[in-house]
């Protein structure tokens, strides 16, 4: 299977924004109309530390820069074209309209007293997971590295920057790793000290296996955390639930995560969605226990969030505990992972256009 390069957009009506920019990008920008450098600080100041979503108010900038700014740097974010959240308030579902017309879901979760933000890479994606909602959707395009930092700005605005100790998580919609620029962009514009000034190590990108990507993040010098969407611990079953694994099988695939884990001094969280009948037996968690006793790594188990029109089926709570009891005394770190917002379609693999009506 080769991972397919689909071009992102720009619409030229509006500016470039931005959101895609550090600050030496930034400072970049404002240098080729002979403005200097410091103009940049004062800007992510306003921006990521006053939180201002327009240049009118940018006091400490001359007038020219603050009328002009926003016709070549943008600062609009894209329209809430919905917002869904569960009766308990814990977990909220945007829907966000970029340019083109295209719809790209991100969701905040209330986790353990922190705020975690739940963010896309790609509206769709390619790599067809059996059992996944966003793979039903197939690849609409890759999203930018501004409509990436612009999903966290819009929820962080909807929660009143209340907690800047926040996570974020690249288990949105899409494949990180299969839009790599982009989305490392996003991180750095994240990273950026004298804007949000996200650590790494509060970024985690989890992915299907795409062997490539995870070098080239080992490399980065970035502490990402590393998620690994295992869900099957043989060929012959993750060929089936994640066609990537016929190109990059589980024997190539899981020293490049040994590694990735040593190289930057993190444990791998593998996930592993529980599917009923599929999945979920005795020799399945032995096996689970086996791969992850060789990596340094924890184990996220995820009771499967079922999709209309896929032939999955979520596991009792019995078969999900008994799972969960094989694998205590014999794995590292286990957890269970509560699913948040499965009424309102926000729940892991459930983003792809659907809502509660459907
Ligand atoms: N493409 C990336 C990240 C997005 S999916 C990846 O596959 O890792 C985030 C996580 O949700 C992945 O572990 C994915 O396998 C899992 N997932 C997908 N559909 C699911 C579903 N219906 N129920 C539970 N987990 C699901
Ligand atoms: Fe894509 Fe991840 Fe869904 Fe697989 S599980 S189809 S890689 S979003």
């Amino acid at each position: 299977m080769t991972v397919p390069l689909v071009p992102t957009t720009a619409n030229p009506a509006r500016p470039p924004s931005l959101y895609g920019l550090t600050r030496d990008g930034l400072a970049a920008r404002l240098a080729e109309r002979g403005i200097p450098g410091y103009r940049a600080d004062q800007i992510l100041m306003w921006v990521y530390r006053k939180h201002h979503r327009s240049a009118s108010a940018m006091h400490n900038l001359p007038a020219i820069l603050r009328d002009g700014l926003e016709e070549w740097c943008g600062l609009a974010l894209p329209r809430i074209a919905a917002r869904l959240g569960t009766p308990e308030g814990d977990t909220h579902k945007f829907v966000l309209a970029l340019d083109d017309g295209a719809r790209v879901e991100c969701v905040s979760m209330l986790t353990e007293r922190r705020l975690t933000f739940c963010v896309s890479s790609q509206v769709g994606c390619a790599l067809g997971c059996s059992f996944c909602a966003t793979g039903l959707m197939g690849l609409k395009r890759n999203l930018r590295a501004d409509e990436i930092v612009a999903q966290v700005i819009t929820m962080g605005d909807f929660h009143r920057w209340q907690d800047d100790r926040f996570n974020i998580v690249f288990m949105g919609m899409g494949e990180p790793l299969a839009n790599y620029d982009p989305v490392v962009q996003a991180v750095r514009v994240l990273h950026e000290p004298r804007g949000l000034n996200l650590g790494a190590r509060r970024v985690t990108f989890s992915t299907s296996g795409i062997l490539p990507g995870i070098r080239r993040l080992a490399a980065e010098g970035l502490q990402l955390g590393l998620a690994l969407s295992l869900h099957a611990t043989t060929d012959t079953l993750r060929n089936e639930l994640v066609p990537l694994n016929r190109r990059w099988p589980l024997a190539e695939l899981l020293p490049a995560v040994r590694e990735y884990g040593h190289r930057v001094g993190r444990r791998v969280t593998l996930e592993y969605t529980l599917i009923a009948g599929v999945n979920d037996r005795a020799d399945d968690a032995r096996r689970l226990a086996a791969i992850a006793r060789e990596l340094p790594s924890k184990i996220n188990l995820i009771p499967y969030n079922p999709v209309p029109g896929l032939p999955y089926e979520r596991p009792t709570r019995a078969a999900v505990e008994a799972f969960a009891a094989w694998l205590y005394p014999v794995a590292p770190a286990v957890t269970v992972r509560h699913t948040l917002g499965g009424e309102i379609w926000a729940a892991c693999g459930q983003l792809g256009g659907l809502t509660p009506e459907d």
